[in-house]
């Protein structure tokens, strides 16, 4: 049984006041809570917060990226090392880093080497563009994301690894896939882990889909079988409408 599994990705919102508000709420909320693995991701200014805010409950930090060098001279940037001393998990190959930032399949499968490799847990993400879609590409597209973003991987290193499929026109647009378009995806990235390592690998490992997930539409997400739980952007913004995501699964 694969666990569930409700990732907050915050990007670039919410101050100190504005987490201190938010964590208020949905620690009341979420205290019952305990069939659902929850995630929050901020900003990098309030992990030190928010990992102090979440001991003693059932949710866990994560990191929305990290850099692939140990330390040194990168100004700007973070290393695994140092995320680790507050979060559990990392987000890796969001869609925003490759259009702002210029990530290609390589960086990313740098920074998932290095994170895997200093114990943080990786949320790889992965997705198509509407062009891609439309003309037919999108698994094609995928296979390549996850064939590069994984290149020397190893199958225990893959136990630390959830795979995040979301589609780019989906993000942040209110377009989100059915639960039909979404469910193919997720079976054929299930299927190409079960041809890059093994069965066991491929059905243990958690596959999550995010573009648009709200408290409308997540009950029908989250009933597929191979959709091991989301990871809400904007909606995650909102106590009450993540947690309403989270208990969609019960
Ligand atoms: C995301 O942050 O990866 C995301 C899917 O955002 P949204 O839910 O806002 O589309």
């Amino acid at each position: 049984m694969r666990q569930k599994i409700v990732v907050g990705n915050w990007k670039m919102n919410k101050t100190y006041e504005e987490a201190v508000s938010f964590m208020q709420d949905f620690k009341l909320f979420v205290r019952d809570i305990n069939n659902v693995e929850m995630v929050i991701a901020p900003p990098y200014t309030l992990l030190n917060y928010l990992k102090n805010e979440v001991n003693g409950t059932n949710i866990k930090v994560a990191a929305q990226d990290v850099f692939y060098e140990e330390k040194g001279a990168f100004t700007g940037e973070i290393s695994p090392k140092m995320v680790k001393d507050f979060a559990e998990y990392v987000i890796i190959g969001h869609s925003e880093r490759k259009k702002y930032f210029g990530e290609t399949n390589q960086i990313i499968n740098k920074k998932i080497k290095a994170a895997l490799q200093t114990g943080l847990k990786v949320i790889f993400c992965l997705g198509e563009s509407f062009e891609e879609r439309n003309q037919g590409n999108t698994k094609t597209v995928v296979e390549t994301q996850l064939r590069e973003g994984l290149a020397n991987i190893t199958i225990v290193e893959m136990g630390s690894v959830v795979i995040a499929y979301e589609p780019i026109w989906a993000i942040g647009t209110g377009n989100t896939a059915t639960p039909e378009q979404a469910e193919e995806i997720h079976i054929f990235l299930r299927q190409l882990v079960k041809d890059l390592y093994n069965e066991e690998t491929s059905l243990n490992i958690r596959i999550i889909y995010g573009g648009s997930v709200n408290p409308n539409n997540a009950t029908n997400i989250l009933k597929m079988p191979n959709i091991d739980g989301c990871l809400p952007g904007g909606s995650s913004l909102d106590p009450g409408s993540l947690t309403h995501i989270i208990k969609s699964f019960s």
